[in-house]
């Protein structure tokens, strides 16, 4: 059985900016503020996140990396469901199959916080022969997870993951959508043994301030904002998008619930019909969708999700963006 539990983890978690997706969601759940990520190699020796959440009570550290353990309610049409990995409380539980985990948390109604360490989803002694059970130690309100030698039991899949750097710009990306996409959380990641962050947000900072410090400072100004709704197709979106006469190193889409093919390519249709060849634009959209009309049955290894009316929700950003972009040039 923990054969396959490995195998099927390591089905799901490809690489560590993977691993480090579901971390920031359950901070992000948990209510925090702050996220600082600690990298060493990429994330393959060591991706460890603190945060400023709610923390885990220490009854509870016992089975959070027991498979199905949640304590989020949640209705199968729950879009955050889809947005992860399709199913509920299988991410520690995944992670703890294919790596060590030490998760160190305090409660505000605790005057301690409790450390423990996971294999195989289930408690085990921080040395052997000591007892598994969460140790009283210092710590603030929050939750620090940490995630050592991941891959250290799945070789094929450690080393199909040759470059470290490689990994890390990986989890600067996801880490950078992030910031942009919560603009209330201030986020910071930094290599094991460097003293400065090489991404750092402030928790109040505006979205157009956090997509022009991780983007690039030339991008302000450039950004004007999308809005886009309708009632019948049961969706809105809302962000920001590049003018027609500015261009970055790369196409830069970030779109929340989930990646789209279809609108993504729209999307940069639209702008590849204004903009000098080789150009790229950016944008940023946050699409609000009826959870009825996404499709659930997205196989969890699936990095896109499909919904209804979706050719003309596509249909409806493109037409809200070609006259954001109109508008702005008169
Ligand atoms: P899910 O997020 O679907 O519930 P996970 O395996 O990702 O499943 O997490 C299991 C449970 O562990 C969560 O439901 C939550 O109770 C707890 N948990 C995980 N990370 C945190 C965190 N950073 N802060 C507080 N609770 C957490
Ligand atoms: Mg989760």
């Amino acid at each position: 059985e923990t054969v396959v539990n490995r195998i099927a983890a390591g089905e799901i978690i490809l690489r560590p900016a993977n691993a480090l997706k579901e971390l920031l969601e359950n901070s992000l759940d948990a209510g925090t503020k702050t996220i600082q990520i600690l990298v060493k190699d990429g994330g393959l020796k060591l991706l460890q996140i603190q945060d400023s959440g709610h923390g885990i009570r220490k009854d509870d550290l016992a089975i959070v990396c027991e498979r199905f353990t949640t304590s989020k309610l949640r209705t199968f049409e729950d879009l955050s469901s889809i947005q992860t990995f399709g199913f509920r409380g299988e991410a520690l539980a995944s992670i703890s199959h294919i790596a060590h985990i030490t998760i160190t948390s305090r409660t505000a109604d605790s005057n301690c916080a409790f450390r423990a360490c996971y294999a195989d989803g289930k408690l085990i002694p921080a040395k052997p022969g000591a007892n598994p059970d969460p140790k009283p130690c210092a710590g603030n309100v929050g939750t620090q997870i940490t995630v050592e030698d991941l891959f250290f039991n799945v070789p094929f899949r450690r080393q199909a993951l040759r470059n470290p750097n490689d990994e890390y710009n990986r989890i600067l990306d996801v880490v950078s959508k992030y910031a942009v996409h919560n603009s209330g959380v201030g986020f910071s990641c930094r290599k094991q043994g460097s003293a400065t962050a090489d991404l750092h947000t402030a928790s109040n900072a505006a979205p157009v301030d956090i997509i022009s410090q991780l983007y690039g400072s030339t991008i302000k100004g450039q950004l004007l904002k999308l809005i886009c709704q309708d009632q019948n197709l049961g969706f809105s979106a809302k962000g920001y998008v590049t003018h027609a006469n500015f261009s970055l190193k790369r196409f830069t889409f970030i779109l929340f619930i989930n990646n789209s093919l279809a609108l993504k390519k729209a999307v940069e249709g639209v702008y590849t019909t204004m903009l000098p060849k080789g150009s790229h634009p950016f944008a940023y959209l946050a699409l609000t969708i009826n959870p009825e009309n996404v499709d659930v049955n997205v196989h969890p290894t699936k990095r896109e999700v499909h919904f209804l009316h979706e050719e003309d929700i596509t249909a409806a950003v493109v037409e809200a963006l070609q006259a954001t972009l109109a508008n702005c040039n008169e």
